[in-house]
Formats: C-alpha cells, sequence, structure tokens
C-alpha cells in the first residue's frame, strides 16, 4: 500500500509509480478514502527493490505492507498443513519436550548417560547434549566433538531422538553422518544467513526437525520467521521456533523471557513453538514456572536444560538445570496445562481460517 506524502497522488506522479509497478508485474488502484487517497499495489508487493524505488520517491510518505515478507513460513502459505513428527508425536498434536544437558562433558560421560536415563524416567521425548558450545567469551569453554560419541551412546542406549546445536558446515556434516535426530541453530547464529542456508539445502529431503532459537539481539518477530524462511526456501520445512528470551534482560535473569510470543507467532506462521525457558531466566530456581508459562502462552514444547549432577556439570549446567526430579514435575503440569491452553489455540485456527478465506 502506498501511503503518499500529500493527499493524494497528481496525475503525473501516479504515471511514475505506475511506471515502476508495471516493471515488476504489479499494478496501481487508486483508494480514495475521506481525507486522503492510498494507493494499492496489485500483485505481489514483495520485491524489496520494487519498495526501495518507490519509497525513494519524493512525493511518496512510506510503504505499508500488506503481505507478510515471508512466503513460505506464512499462515497462510502451501506448508500451512504442514505436521513435524518427533518420534510417535506430532508437533502441535502433543506436547513434546526436551531435557538433558547444556554442555556433555567428554571427561565425565557417565554423568551425561545417568541424566539421560533420569530424563527418560522423567517423560521427556528429547534428549538435548551440547557437543559444540557458542560461548560468549573466547576463554570460556568450547565444547568438544568427541562428546558427539556420548551423545550418540545415549541415544543407544534410552532409545531416544537426541538433537544437538551446529555452528558451521563441519559440523552439520558430522552430526549428519552420526544420523542426530534434530539440530539446533543456537542465538547466536539465528541471523547466520550463510548457515542457515547451508542448514536447509543440507537436510533437504532428509526430514530431520531444524530448531532455530530466537537471536537474543533480533529485532522483530518478523526478523524470526524470515531466518526459518532461509531453511525453508533452501530445502527443509521442519522447521520449529523456539523463544530463548532476548536481550536486555529483565534485571535478575539472564534474559528478557519472551515465551509471550508464541500468541503472535501463531497467527502468523504455521511452524511450531518449543520455548526454551532456561536460557530465559538462567536460573534454575525460576525454570519451573517459566516453563509452565510458556505452555500456558500455548507452546507445543519446551527444552529444559536438565543434569542429574549441577554441580557437577559444565558450561550453563551448573547454574540453570534442573534436576530430573523436577523436570518430572513440570511435565506432568505441562501436560494439563497444555490441554487447557490448547482450547484457545483453536482461536487462532479460526482467525487464521478466516484469513485465508
Ligand atoms: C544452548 O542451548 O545451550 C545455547 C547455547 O542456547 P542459545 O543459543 O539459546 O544461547
Ligand atoms: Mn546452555
Amino acid at each position: 500500500m502506498i501511503i503518499p506524502k500529500n493527499l493524494y497522488l497528481t496525475e503525473e506522479e501516479l504515471n511514475i509509480v505506475r511506471e515502476i509497478v508495471r516493471e515488476f508485474g504489479c499494478d496501481i488502484k487508486a483508494i480514495p478514502g475521506e481525507t486522503m487517497t492510498v494507493y494499492a499495489i496489485m500483485g505481489d508487493e514483495r520485491n524489496e527493490l520494487m519498495v526501495n524505488r518507490l519509497e525513494g520517491l519524493p512525493f511518496v510518505a512510506k510503504i505499508n505492507m500488506i503481505q507478510s515478507p515471508y512466503k513460505l513460513m506464512d499462515i497462510r502459505s502451501e506448508f500451512s498443513k504442514h505436521k513435524i513428527k518427533i518420534g510417535n508425536k506430532i508437533l502441535g498434536k502433543d506436547l513434546v519436550i526436551m531435557a538433558g544437558h547444556c554442555t556433555i562433558d567428554p571427561k565425565n560421560p557417565s554423568l551425561f548417560l545417568e541424566t539421560a536415563h533420569a530424563v527418560k524416567e522423567a517423560g521427556a521425548d528429547v534428549l538435548r547434549g551440547g557437543v559444540w558450545k557458542p560461548r560468549t567469551s573466547p576463554h570460556s569453554y568450547q565444547g568438544n566433538g568427541q562428546a558427539i560419541e556420548i551423545l550418540m551412546r545415549a541415544k543407544e542406549e534410552t532409545k531416544m531422538p537426541v538433537i544437538t546445536e551446529v555452528m558451521d558446515e563441519d559440523h552439520i556434516e558430522i552430526v549428519l553422518d552420526v544420523q542426530v535426530d534434530l539440530i539446533q541453530i543456537g542465538a547466536r547464529n539465528a541471523l547466520n544467513y550463510s548457515l542457515l542456508k547451508k542448514i536447509g539445502q543440507n537436510t533437504e529431503y532428509r526430514n530431520i526437525p531444524i530448531l532455530l532459537k530466537r537471536g537474543m539481539h533480533m529485532g522483530s518477530i518478523d526478523e524470526f520467521i524470515s531466518a526459518a524462511e532461509y531453511i525453508v526456501l533452501h530445502g527443509n520445512p521442519n522447521v520449529i521456533l523456539c523463544p530463548r528470551g532476548t536481550l536486555p534482560s529483565v534485571q535478575g535473569y539472564r534474559n528478557y523471557p519472551d515465551e509471550c510470543i508464541t500468541p503472535l507467532l501463531k497467527q502468523k506462521t504455521w511452524a511450531p513453538i518449543v520455548v526454551d525457558p532456561s536460557h530465559a531466566v538462567g536460573k534454575s530456581i525460576y525454570v519451573p514456572h517459566a516453563s509452565l508459562a510458556a505452555i500456558s502462552y500455548g507452546a507445543d514444547g519446551l527444552i529444559i536444560e536438565t543434569h542429574i549432577k549441577a554441580q557437577l556439570g559444565i558450561g550453563d549446567d551448573p547454574k540453570q538445570s534442573i534436576h530430573p526430579d523436577t523436570l518430572k514435575k513440570i511435565i506432568q503440569d505441562a501436560k494439563e496445562i497444555y490441554e487447557i491452553a490448547k482450547k484457545y489455540k483453536e482461536e487462532y485456527i479460526t482467525i487464521n481460517e478466516m484469513v485465508k478465506s
């Protein structure tokens, strides 16, 4: 929609505008209002160059987009019925809980194996274990590729699907080679467009879900969804969005908890939402309430850092991991809240159906 600087475009201005939009296969339609006339762009208005050229005209105040900037992640896209299956659960239909260490300690494999069995016992569906770690400080522990063997051993012992984070193309190759079940793109790489493209290309036709964390410095929700659009466009529609808190933080928490964006995301995109309460609040004592809040807001699942002996852990585990006994309680309560919250989620589906028709 073109908003003119004055109350309407003159015939001459309109001709200039028409000439530009026609170059991009669109046309223009005047919509006279009580006080001013605005101009609808007929056709696909999302061509960035066309918008930039229109916005550069001295008699145009701004362009308001009616269509969403993402074509594939949009709730009205061809993927709106796309479902992601994890084990025997379907995201969006069944609550999915991912739990395990922030970081697998390669020097202490038995700790991770113990946690793996305990989170399974607690009712988790997916085992998480960090192998390579994106750390703010280069002096902090950076992870160790050897830990992948421990992760895969835990998978073999527990028969749980496993998730780990990749930070570059070599990691992608390794996790595909050993057959990790889900891949995480962390908050720090959420805007690494070449990595997002690569992950889409390298997992095309493989049916591997990609859990994309929200970047801690990300701006709008559209920026988050557009990052996921890269993965889908380049080959893999199995994208899960993961709010994990943003910066600046609420004083006392590690980040600014953002589990409340789920309803907004659900109105814009079909992608399932799995919230990470651990990094949002950053301290184990706050994780239970943050987890249940996320489910109340309509999340389809949670990814929670959990450790059998957090005080012996590395990375974020000592401060942020909950015990599997706490996880068990959270899962029980989350299941109840999930069923309650689901009733209200149908509101979005109805609204979205209306938008579609
Ligand atoms: C993690 O999951 O341990 C992690 C580093 O997450 P984030 O990218 O959200 O900081
Ligand atoms: Mn962590």
